[in-house]
């Protein structure tokens, strides 16, 4: 049995609040990747379309001997070639990665970037509704959305997004965007939740308080994600690191703590930045 404890999202749906993210991982390694994540106690997987991983994902899934029932697959509709997005376009997207996957659902579906530029976000997520109906995702959202974007996806369907995934870590800790979901019931969702491993890790005041905890810098991190309510999905393709990922519900920060980790919000973007993107 997993250890990991569920968020129930705005439709009823129970999300694992950490999950393991396969960016980056080559299709040819991401069967393995996942099963070793199944093994260590990971029920929900992140993938996406652009990962271009989605075929070997799912391999690892059906090669676990956990039930679809107890997994929680995400993937995302890319933002693809120039066209405008139809209902049929996404419609054919949307086949291809279940197909991919080798599933018939997914837990979640999400709209990868806003591309607010092309104004077509609106269409894509009315069809997302659909497909929500259809009972071929459990639950639908979106990713990289700015708070204008989820106004007006809410205000013109009335379905407010399950989940909003965004950069966050603690040098990017997105108060304003968490505020705005807090008032809705959007989860919050954290990429690169370790700050992709580069010199936040490192950072002393983390490794002062791993030292008090006896735990690592990562573990202080995603401890951090759980307290604040985010879903954290955290990459690595090192098992251990996999383990250690997710060993992070034995212990609990204090004040102290959240305060130290606070102070490190400076404002730092890793990614790009959602109202420029407008990748193909
Ligand atoms: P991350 O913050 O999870 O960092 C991953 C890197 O951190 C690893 O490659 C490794 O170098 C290091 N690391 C991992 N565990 C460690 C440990 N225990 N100790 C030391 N170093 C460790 O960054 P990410 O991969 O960018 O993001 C995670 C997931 O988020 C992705 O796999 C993907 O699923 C998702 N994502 C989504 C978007 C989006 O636009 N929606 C964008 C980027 C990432």
């Amino acid at each position: 049995m997993s250890k990991v404890p569920t968020i129930t999202l705005n439709n009823g749906v129970e999300m694992p609040q950490i999950g393991y993210g396969v960016w980056q991982v080559p299709d040819g390694e991401a069967a393995t990747a996942v099963a070793t994540a199944i093994e260590a106690g990971y029920r929900s997987i992140d993938t996406a379309a652009i990962y271009e991983n989605e075929r070997g994902t799912g391999k690892g899934l059906t090669a676990s001997d956990v039930a679809r029932d107890e997994l929680f697959v995400t993937t995302k509709l890319w933002n693809s070639a120039s066209e405008t997005w139809t209902r049929e376009s996404v419609l054919r997207e949307f086949d291809a990665s279940l197909d991919k996957l080798g599933l018939d659902y997914v837990d979640l579906y999400l709209i990868h970037w806003p591309r607010a530029m092309r104004d077509d976000y609106l269409t894509i997520y009315r069809t997302f509704v659909e497909i929500a109906a259809s009972g071929r995702a459990k639950a639908i959202g979106v990713s990289n959305f700015q708070p204008e974007q989820l106004e007006r996806v809410i205000a013109e369907t009335s379905v407010v997004p399950a989940v909003n995934q965004i950069e966050l870590h603690p040098n990017f800790a997105q108060a304003e965007l968490r505020a705005l979901h807090a008032r809705h019931g959007i989860v919050t969702e954290a990429w690169s939740p370790l700050g992709q491993g580069r010199g936040l890790l490192e950072d002393p005041t983390l490794a002062r308080i791993a030292a008090k905890h006896g735990k690592t810098a990562a573990q202080i991190v995603l401890r951090w994600h759980v307290e604040l309510g985010n879903v954290a999905i955290p990459k690595s393709v090192t098992p251990s690191r996999i383990r250690e990922n997710i060993d992070v519900f034995d212990f609990a920060l204090d004040a102290d703590d959240l305060a130290a980790i606070a102070g490190l919000d400076n404002g730092t973007r890793l990614g790009p930045d959602p109202a420029e993107f407008d990748f193909n």
